[in-house]
């Protein structure tokens, strides 16, 4: 029997999951009630189940049949703040909370795989299922990698996986190298002299300085940077002034950086530090400025990309598997286990048109049709990762090791 149809009968089980995960969504660090959940299942196949690490975070540990070494199969599981628009029975009944990216998916699927594995322990190696908090704006990955998951878990190569509308249905999407983009943010505060409207020589306007450098700032990935390097430079909010008649004393501008390689994301913070401080001066005002680096970019290591596309074509067939993606400027914390160790991650397709409903819409709902594939997915990268000594026809994957960058 196929990996598809062994996980084909988990189908309605995981759709009981992913439902009930959806309906009480729980955001950064506080997945508390996920995370219970999640772990109650885990101990129930049989699973060793480590809690708490990065707060909310759950770790179960697989045992193959035989010793071989350790991969990382990673989940998230937070929700959005974003109000769920949608009145189908499973709606979120958290409001202003709701899994609008997935993660419920995410979750369920990988509980559906650790299952499987559970019971079959058809490899040689240590399977640990990582299900992480705050992959949304706070960065759950880099805590897990800094109270050490790496120091407990001795895991050699980690994989991940992200649902993609857009993509058909039931479809993979990887490539090597670059994936996703570096999410870096900024936060300017422009401080002029506040002054009466109609007689603005004698104030320093700190509204004009914002205009202008919301401007002057676009030049940098028009004019800064080679035309064939990808860089967004975005001014995202603008706060300033209260009423018609007064020029405010202070302007403050918000947004965000993406980009892939280390001398572009360079090149950027210097230029943004240079730019505010010209314009800044050209109109005889102060300019403060605050630059974070949220996320590394998310790099797909040649290993373990070889093993996801091997799986990926294993389960759905090459013609379903697509190898050149254009990167996506989304940001993934998944990269902080690939800065750790290598990795790979995926897309996987939920469908174009009215099943590809944007991410982070408030309408949007995991395409539970594609709960089997991804479950399935998770088995078979474990095969090809873990292969026992002699391998079967599905766990070769010489044949799909072609051509690549
Ligand atoms: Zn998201
Ligand atoms: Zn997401």
């Amino acid at each position: 029997m196929s990996v598809l149809a062994e996980i084909a009968t988990l189908h309605e089980t995981m759709r009981g999951w992913r439902h009930h995960l959806h309906a009480h969504p729980e955001t950064a660090f506080e997945e508390v009630d996920t995370a219970a959940f999640i772990a109650e299942l885990l101990q129930s196949f049989g699973i060793e189940v480590h809690t708490g690490l990065a707060k909310t975070g759950v770790v179960g540990i697989i045992q193959g049949r035989e010793p071989g070494p350790w991969i990382g199969l990673r989940a998230d599981m937070d929700a959005l703040d974003v109000h769920e628009a949608n009145d189908f029975p499973h709606r979120s009944r958290h409001p202003g909370k709701m899994h609008a990216c997935g993660h419920d998916g995410h979750s369920a699927m990988l509980l559906g795989a650790a299952r499987h594995l559970a019971e079959t322990r058809d490899f040689a190696g240590t399977v640990a299922v990582i299900f992480q908090p705050a992959e949304e704006n706070e960065g759950g990955g880099r805590v897990l990698v800094e109270e050490g998951l790496f120091e407990r878990f001795p895991i050699e190569s980690v994989y991940g996986l992200h649902n993609w509308p857009g993509l058909p249905e039931g479809h993979f999407a990887i490539r090597h190298g670059p994936q996703m983009a570096a999410y870096d943010i900024f936060e300017i505060t422009l401080n002029g002299r506040g002054a009466h409207a109609g007689m603005p020589h004698l104030g320093r306007d700190a509204l004009l300085a914002a205009g202008h450098l919301i401007v002057a700032l676009q030049s940098i990935a028009s004019r800064n940077i080679n035309p064939l390097d990808a860089l967004v430079v975005s001014v995202t909010q603008l706060h300033g002034g209260d009423t018609w008649n007064v020029l405010p004393q202070q302007a403050v501008l918000r947004g965000t950086v993406r980009s892939f390689s280390p001398a572009v994301q360079n090149l950027a913070e210097q230029r943004i530090r240079e730019i505010t401080h010209g314009v800044a001066a050209t109109f005889g005002i102060e300019a403060d400025l605050r630059y974070e680096r949220r996320y590394p970019p998310t790099i797909n290591a040649d290993a373990p990309t070889r093993i996801a596309i091997a799986a990926a074509t294993a389960l759905v067939g090459a013609e379903r598997v697509e190898l050149d993606p254009v990167p996506s400027m989304g940001a993934e914390d998944f990269a902080f286990l690939q800065q750790a160790r290598p990795g790979a991650y995926i897309w996987l397709g939920a469908g174009i048109g009215q099943l590809g409903c944007v991410l982070h819409n408030p309408g949007y709902d995991f395409n539970d049709e594609v709960l089997g594939v991804g479950a399935s997915y998770w088995v078979q990268v474990v095969r090809h990762a873990l292969p026992f000594g002699t391998p079967t026809s599905q766990t070769q994957p010489a044949e799909v090791s072609e051509a690549q960058p």
